[in-house]
């Protein structure tokens, strides 16, 4: 961006100090039309989020993330290890829509939808509001002595903020182990489960450390989508931009005066009252062109909106914008690169939709022995195989047996010929399988077995029969 009147800010960040500390911003409490859509976003999502581990799908926690136990619920749909491949594909497509999506609408996804703004704008900000009030009383109360009212305030705002960081992170176990586990674990007590407690207080800690203390620093430091910023966006990408064609014109920004004519001086639009810069929740000054501590949460279009308004000059000088569309004045463009991820994108979505549908609820695998050969049994030839079969339903199947398809023999489980498999479960064993030698037609015939659940064929399995070289 060209006009800019310091560069001095790439250099440095808003949120430490010269000596490498912690600055502590304060930012102005935001309002306008954007803030009170983001409102309504945020308490939409905010409710999905806590009510998705405890709603069910066909018995199925609708998400869950089991990761000690390798067991996934995406949309209700249980994914086991042998679903892997489903589960990478799905994180995939969701990698390339996040990037499709911020090389169209830049980094609305963190100012929008990401939980941690969410939390930290909608939930916790909004409790501190209230606590301590606006950016004004707030920088007031951070210099205080530590009297009763400021013992009280912050005591009070830390409380409750530990409080919520606690309810956040028993939902971010009902994620991690399943909501059932988590009521059972309650209802147990928690002396019962102690190192479930410790995760709890872990997470608990964690959480309290980001909310009260770390803050912005997640968006701007930690988190990786932030860093990929540089190389998703392009001139081309919409973002909460300055308009500095308008803002600066010929003899750049200027206080205001009611007393002139502001578009007869050459002066810029922009009239420098810093409220832009006020109410950021990174500390940032937005006129200083796109950066990668912006997290697009728009506060600073609504503030510049209502200055705008106020000294009667068109909204809109903060905007939603491209470079392209502010610099050359150019349209929204549909361009190659967001062509190729739309395409890369439909594709991923349609061959993950298709391996969702093919996707069958039980697994059979018939495994031949590693390193065994054949046996003969008399005019017999016997293989000896693994099995394993696993239920993802919520139901049990009570009497698995198998039965060979596609040629006479005979095939016995060791142990029990039917077997129950219980839900969500998994048996594993060895069977044997015989076939009368004249009915072999090579040394390596196929085999089709059927798994049946009573009367019921679940399950096609297939594997091969090995036999001598008798057939030349
Ligand atoms: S709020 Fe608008 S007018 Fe005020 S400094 Fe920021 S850009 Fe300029
Ligand atoms: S510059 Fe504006 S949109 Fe970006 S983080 Fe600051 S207030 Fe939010």
């Amino acid at each position: 961006m060209s006009k800019l009147p310091d560069e001095a800010f790439r250099d440095t960040i808003g949120t430490i100090d010269k000596e490498g500390k912690r600055k502590f911003i304060f930012p102005k409490k935001p309002s306008g039309k954007l803030y009170e859509y983001r409102k309504w976003v945020s308490y939409f999502l905010l409710i999905i989020l806590i009510a998705n581990p405890f709603i069910k799908v066909n018995g199925n926690q609708f998400m869950m993330f089991n990761i000690l136990e390798r067991r996934f619920n995406i949309f209700g749909f249980p994914f086991w290890p042998q679903d892997f491949y489903l589960f990478v594909l799905f994180m995939i497509v969701g990698v390339v829509f996040v990037i499709l999506f911020t090389v169209i609408f830049g980094r609305i996804f963190c100012g929008w939808i990401c939980p941690q703004t969410i939390f930290m704008e909608m939930v916790f900000r909004r409790i501190e509001y209230w606590i301590e009030g606006d950016r004004g009383a707030q920088m007031r109360l951070a210099k205080q002595e530590w009297d009763i009212d400021k013992i009280g305030k912050k005591g009070l705002k830390w409380t409750i903020f530990l409080i919520i960081s606690f309810g956040i992170a028993n939902i971010f176990l009902a994620y991690l182990i399943g909501s059932d586990r988590l009521i059972e674990m309650i209802e147990d007590g928690p002396m019962g489960h102690f190192s479930t407690l410790i995760a709890l207080s872990i997470f608990t800690g964690i959480f309290y450390f980001v909310f009260v203390w770390f803050r912005e620093q997640v968006c701007i430091i930690a988190c990786p989508y932030g860093r990929l910023q540089g190389v998703l966006l392009d001139d081309k990408s919409i973002n909460v931009a300055y308009d500095f064609v308008r803002g600066e014109k010929e003899l750049g920004r200027a206080k205001f005066s009611k007393k002139e004519d502001r578009g007869a001086t050459g002066k810029g639009d922009c009239i420098d009252c810093k409220q832009c810069v006020n109410v950021c929740p990174t500390g940032i000054d937005i006129r200083n062109g796109t950066q990668l501590e912006c997290v697009n949460c728009t506060a600073c279009i609504d503030e510049c909106d209502s200055i705008m308004e106020s000294v009667g000059l068109p909204k809109g000088l903060i905007r939603y914008a491209s470079e392209d569309e502010i610099e050359k004045k150019a349209p929204f463009k549909f361009t190659a690169r967001m062509k190729g991820y739309t395409t890369i994108l439909s594709v991923l979505v349609a061959i993950l939709i298709g391996l969702l549908f093919l996707r069958t609820d039980v697994e059979a695998t018939i495994l031949r022995l590693p390193g065994q050969l054949y046996q003969h049994k008399g005019e017999n030839i016997s293989n000896v195989y693994t099995f394993r079969v696993i239920n993802k339903t919520n139901n049990d199947f009570n009497s698995i047996h198998f039965k060979l398809a596609n040629i006479k023999g005979t095939l016995k489980v060791v142990g029990k010929q039917n077997f129950k498999v219980v839900k969500q479960g998994m048996v594993e064993g060895t069977l044997f399988v015989e076939i009368k030698q004249y009915l072999l037609e090579s040394d390596k015939t196929k085999l089709k077995i059927e798994v049946f659940d009573g009367n019921k064929k679940i399950e096609t399995s297939r594997t091969n029969f090995l036999s001598p070289r008798s057939f030349d």
